[in-house]
C-alpha cells in the first residue's frame, strides 16, 4: 500500500501534547497491524536540540543511531517501541543547512535561492523521505510550534502543498485548546475557531480537530465547533486531562480516531486493534495502591520535562512492580551541607541524575555519600555514575581532591577524564559519544542479573569516562567495574556489591524503556527500593 501521511499541527498555545496525540494515533494504527513511523519537525534554527539548555526545551533525547533529538521522540518510542533515528527529527536549522550546502555546491546554479520554493521543497523532501523507503503504511508528521508563529510558516506551506499533491493520502489533524473560564463557569471555543481560521488562511483545511480541555465538551459545543470550522462533528474529538498520558490511546480509540484516519485515507479496516498488552499495563498502573518513593537528585528539577525519560521509566517500572510512583525532586544545588538524613531518609531509592558542568555537583556528592553509608538503593546515570566514582575516591580511597576533569581540569586525581576520542574536539554540536554501544556485563553482577544477559546495548551521551588507571584501586576497595565496552574497554557500569543496590551506568537506560518493554535495570532498581521500604 502507498504510504499515507498524517500531519499534526497545534493551535492556541504550545504544550497541548501534540507528541502524545501523535504517539497515541501511532499506537492505535500499530495495534491494527499497520507499519507506522512518526517524525517531528521543529521550527528552530539549531541543527538539533543537543546544544539547547534543558530549561529551554526540556530533555535532549538520544536515538539509537546517535542523534540528539526532541523529547517527543522519547514519547514516540515509549508508546510504540519503534526505533527512531536521525530522519525522525528535523529542524529548520537542518533544512537551511542542507539548502545552503546545495547552493554552495552549485546545485541551484543560476537560480535565486528562496524560501519558496527551495526551503519548502527541502521540507517536503524530508517529510516524504521515510514514506518513500517503502517500510511504512503511515507516516505521522508532527509540526512543532503553534499555528500563527512566523517560524512555522514554511512548514505549513509545505504541508499545504503536500496535502494538495497527495489528495486522499494526506490527513490534517489539528490540536487546539478549549479553555474553561472558572468565573463564568464556561468552556470557550473562540480560540479554537480563530486557530482553525488561521490554518485555513494558510490554505489548510483540517480534517480532524482534537480539542484539549479540562472539562468534558458537550455535544452541542462539538457541533458548534464543527459548523464554524468546516469539519464534520464526528471528526471533532476531545482530549480531556487524563490521570496518565498512557490513557490517551484508549481515549482516542473510544472516539474512533483510528477509524476516522482509515476512512479519510481510504484504507481498509484490517483487524480490530489488539490492546491486550497495553491494557494490562494500564490495569497495573491504575490498580497500584502502595507507593514507592524515589528521590531524583539533579539541578534541573524545577522543570518537569528536563528528566522526562527518567520519570517515565520510573513510572513504567513502578507500575509493573505493582506500585504507585512517588517521585521526589531534590535540587542538587540546595542539598549541599544540609541535613541529608532529613531529606533522604524517607526515600526508598535515589537516582543521581545525568548532567553537565559544575553546578550542583557537591550536592550530588553529599547525597551519594549519605546513600552509600546508609545502604539506600542508589542509581547513578551518566554524570550520576561519574559522581559515584568521585565520591568513592574522595571518601573511601582517601583522595580528597579527586574529580572529573570536566569540573576541575587540574585535579590531582582525575578519576573521571575526557575520553581520548574527545581530545581536540572543539565543536559542541553532535560531537559527544552518542547513541547505542555494546556493553559486556560481568558474571554475578546486579546489572547482569537485572538484564538476564551478558551483552546489552544502551544509548550514550557523554564526553568523559571512568579513568581505567585507577581501576584496581577502586576494585580492591569494593567498587567494581562490572560493565565494559567489548571493543574499547570503556567502563560502562560500576557497582558496590557489598551494598544492597548501588549501580552507576555511563549509559542512559532511560532512553530505551517503553510501556511494553520497561528497562530491566529500572525494574531491578524499583524492586530493590520496594524491598528496602518493606524492610524498614
Ligand atoms: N557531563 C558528563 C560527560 O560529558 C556526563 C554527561 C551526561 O550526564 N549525559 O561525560
Amino acid at each position: 500500500m502507498e504510504p499515507k501521511y498524517i500531519f499534526v499541527t497545534g493551535g492556541v498555545v504550545s504544550s497541548l501534547g501534540k507528541g502524545i496525540i501523535s504517539s497515541s494515533l501511532a499506537r492505535l494504527l500499530l495495534s491494527r497491524g499497520f507499519r507506522v513511523t512518526i517524525q517531528k519537525f521543529d521550527p528552530y534554527l539549531n541543527i538539533d536540540p543537543g546544544t539547547l539548555n534543558p530549561y529551554e526545551h526540556g530533555e535532549c533525547y538520544v536515538t539509537a543511531d546517535g542523534h540528539e533529538a526532541d523529547l517527543d521522540l522519547g514519547h514516540y518510542e515509549r508508546f510504540t517501541d519503534i526505533k527512531t533515528s536521525k530522519s525522525n527529527s528535523i529542524t529548520t536549522g537542518r533544512i537551511y543547512q542542507s539548502v545552503i550546502d546545495k547552493e554552495r555546491r552549485g546545485d541551484y546554479l543560476g537560480k535565486t535561492v528562496q524560501i519558496i520554493p527551495h526551503i519548502t521543497d527541502e521540507i517536503k523532501r524530508n517529510i516524504v523521505m521515510l514514506g518513500e523507503t517503502g517500510d511504512f503504511d503511515f507516516v505521522i508528521t508532527e509540526i512543532g510550534g503553534t499555528v500563527g508563529d512566523i517560524e512555522s510558516t514554511p512548514f505549513l506551506e509545505a504541508v499545504r502543498q503536500l496535502k494538495w499533491e497527495l489528495g486522499k493520502r494526506a490527513v490534517s489533524l489539528h490540536l487546539t485548546y478549549v479553555p474553561y473560564l472558572k468565573a463564568a463557569k464556561e468552556l470557550k471555543t473562540k480560540p479554537t475557531q480563530h486557530s482553525v481560521k488561521q490554518l485555513q488562511a494558510i490554505g489548510i483545511q483540517p480534517n480532524i480537530l482534537i480539542l484539549r480541555t479540562e472539562k468534558e465538551i458537550p455535544d452541542a459545543m462539538r457541533e458548534k465547533v464543527a459548523r464554524f470550522c468546516n469539519v464534520p462533528a464526528e471528526a471533532v474529538l476531545q482530549s480531556v486531562d487524563a490521570s496518565s498520558i498512557y490513557h490517551v490511546p484508549s481515549m482516542m480509540h473510544s472516539q474512533h480516531l483510528d477509524e476516522l484516519v482509515l476512512d479519510l485515507t481510504g484504507t481498509e479496516h484490517r483487524n480490530e486493534p489488539d490492546h491486550n498488552a497495553w491494557n494490562k499495563f494500564l490495569r497495573l498502573l491504575d490498580g497500584a495502591r502502595d507507593e514507592v518513593s524515589i528521590g531524583l537528585v539533579g539541578k534541573y528539577v524545577e522543570l518537569q520535562d528536563a528528566y522526562k525519560s527518567i520519570n517515565e521509566s520510573l513510572i513504567q517500572a513502578a507500575a509493573y512492580c505493582g506500585r504507585k510512583l512517588n517521585l521526589v525532586y531534590i535540587n542538587s544545588e540546595k542539598v549541599c551541607g544540609t541535613d541529608m538524613c532529613g531529606m533522604l531518609s524517607d526515600l526508598d531509592g535515589v537516582i543521581i541524575a545525568p548532567g553537565f558542568g559544575k553546578r550542583g555537583i557537591e550536592g550530588k556528592l553529599s547525597a551519594i555519600r549519605w546513600c552509600r553509608e546508609n545502604n539506600i538503593p542508589t542509581f547513578g546515570i551518566c554524570l550520576g555514575m561519574q559522581c559515584m566514582v568521585i565520591e568513592f575516591a574522595r571518601n573511601v580511597l582517601g583522595m580528597p581532591d579527586a574529580n572529573s576533569t570536566e569540573m576541575d581540569p587540574l585535579t590531582p586525581d582525575n578519576v573521571i577524564d575526557l575520553m581520548e576520542s574527545q581530545k581536540g574536539v572543539t565543536e559542541k554540536g553532535g560531537t559527544m559519544r552518542l547513541g547505542a554501544y555494546d556493553c559486556r556485563l560481568a558474571e554475578g553482577s546486579t546489572a547482569r542479573k537485572a538484564y538476564g544477559a551478558e551483552m546489552v546495548r544502551e544509548r550514550h551521551r557523554h564526553r568523559y569516562e571512568f579513568n581505567s588507571e585507577y581501576r584496581t584501586r577502586f576494585e580492591d576497595a569494593g567498587l567494581r567495574c562490572v560493565g565494559e565496552n567489548p571493543e574499547t574497554g570503556l567502563v560502562e557500569v560500576v557497582e558496590i556489591p557489598a551494598l544492597r543496590w548501588f549501580v552507576g551506568t555511563q549509559y542512559h537506560p532511560e532512553y530505551q524503556s517503553t510501556v511494553l518493554h520497561p528497562n530491566p535495570l529500572f525494574m531491578s532498581f524499583i524492586n530493590a527500593a520496594i524491598e528496602h521500604r518493606e524492610r524498614n
